[in-house]
């Protein structure tokens, strides 16, 4: 066996229904002198007074930036909120950087965290091992499971200039702390519980059948795998707080296996740069038409969807200009570190041209 990389994992998780109650505790512990005040990035479905607010532990001195996750994170808004929080912090940095939400807000709050302690912009450090000095200290509460966003390595941001999806790949990327609270979850509505829930699947099944390979991540994808079975093929509705629980696990596991997607991604990716779909649901529509390369999960993942009355949108890709066919292809093709994993070497000719785009057409 090959020795696998030296992996890094989040160092504190802590589990249970009420958990949130801890971050107080977390954020004051982190608090000095030199640097007395936090900054929070929370989902704007939290804003406001009304019924989703959360009991936000910050003071008056801290910065509370509530995130439009209308969009997926991008390059520029990650320059935009990074230069609104060197502003307010000045040469203090803050004493840590909290993100409250789901994959979106959990990647913001990682990228500014990474440029808080180095210079340049998002851009510079889309890609493996750039981020060269260590981030602001960062605390991870997901309020919704399955990208494993709490617990892996990057933070994915998409480039329409250079029609690219891409993460700063980086052990300083990684939370130091995550707060992992199933209550959370529950206000989640039930199309994006099942289509972010299944990303956990994806990022694991990708993984499994693909050719870079370890036995520990082997056995988290199982064990991510196995718990993702339970929460939308068994027996309890998918949202019982048993569920919300094993979810929230499963996403946690799966996020320490995921980093070596397949076919998936690459074509999901290009849905969410060229057409600006979410990406759980993109990586639905993608699955949904891979039945050839991974036979079996397209039948598990059609069975899941069914048995949860899950609707995908059809006909995404019909009837688009020629151009536009071009651009999915080219955000695909793009991304070979996945695509060889999945198919070898020889993508390019498996993946055809003609056959991606009659993929995107048959979605
Ligand atoms: P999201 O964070 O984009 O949120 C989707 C929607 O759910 C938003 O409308 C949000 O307001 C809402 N929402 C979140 N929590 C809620 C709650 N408790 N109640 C009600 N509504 C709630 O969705 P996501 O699928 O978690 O994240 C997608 C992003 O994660 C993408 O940008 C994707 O590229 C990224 N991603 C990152 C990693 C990683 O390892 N860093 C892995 C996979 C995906
Ligand atoms: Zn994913």
């Amino acid at each position: 066996m090959t020795v696998t990389r030296n992996t890094k994992n989040v160092p504190y998780y802590q589990l249970g229904f009420g958990a949130f109650a801890s971050l107080e505790g977390m954020v004051d512990a982190r608090r000095s002198p030199d640097s007395p005040s936090a900054l929070f990035y929370v989902d704007h479905f939290f804003r406001g007074g009304g019924k989703a607010a959360l009991p936000l532990p910050a003071r008056g001195d801290d910065l509370v930036v509530f995130v439009d996750t209308t969009q997926e994170p991008t390059v520029e808004n990650i320059d935009l909120l990074s230069g609104e929080a060197k502003a307010f912090f000045g040469a203090k940095k803050p004493c840590c950087v909290t993100g409250i939400g789901g994959g979106s807000v959990l990647d913001t709050a990682k990228a500014v965290a990474n440029l808080l302690t180095n210079p340049g912009r998002a851009r510079d450090y889309q890609g493996w091992e750039l981020v060269k000095n260590t981030a602001v200290y960062k605390i991870g509460v997901p309020t919704l499971a399955g990208t494993g966003a709490e617990c892996s390595r990057t933070c994915v941001l998409v480039d329409y200039s250079r029609g690219l999806k891409l993460g700063m790949n980086s052990d300083f990327t990684v939370y130091d702390q995550i707060l992992l609270d199933p209550a959370l979850t529950r206000s989640v509505p039930r199309n994006q519980f099942f289509f972010t829930g299944v990303d956990t699947f994806m990022h694991c099944f990708e993984s499994l059948r693909g050719s870079y390979r370890n036995v520990i991540v082997d056995r988290l994808s199982d064990t991510a795998i196995g718990l993702c079975r339970d929460v939308f093929l068994g027996p309890g509705d998918m949202q019982c707080d048993d569920n919300l629980e094993k979810m929230m696990v499963a996403s946690y596991i799966g996020g320490m296996a995921a980093g070596n997607t397949g076919a998936v991604h690459p074509i999901s990716a290009a849905l969410s740069t060229v057409l600006h779909l979410p990406h759980g649901k993109a990586n639905c529509c993608a699955l949904s038409v891979l039945g050839d390369i991974y036979p079996e999960e397209h039948a598990l993942f059609m069975e899941m969807k069914a048995d949860n009355g899950i609707d995908l949108p059809s006909g995404i890709c019909r009837n688009l200009s020629d151009d536009c066919y071009e651009a999915l292809y080219q955000a695909s093709i793009i991304h070979e570190k996945p695509l060889t994993n999945a198919l070898g070497p020889d993508y390019k000719t498996i993946l055809s041209k003609d056959r991606l785009i009659a993929l995107f057409k048959a979605m």
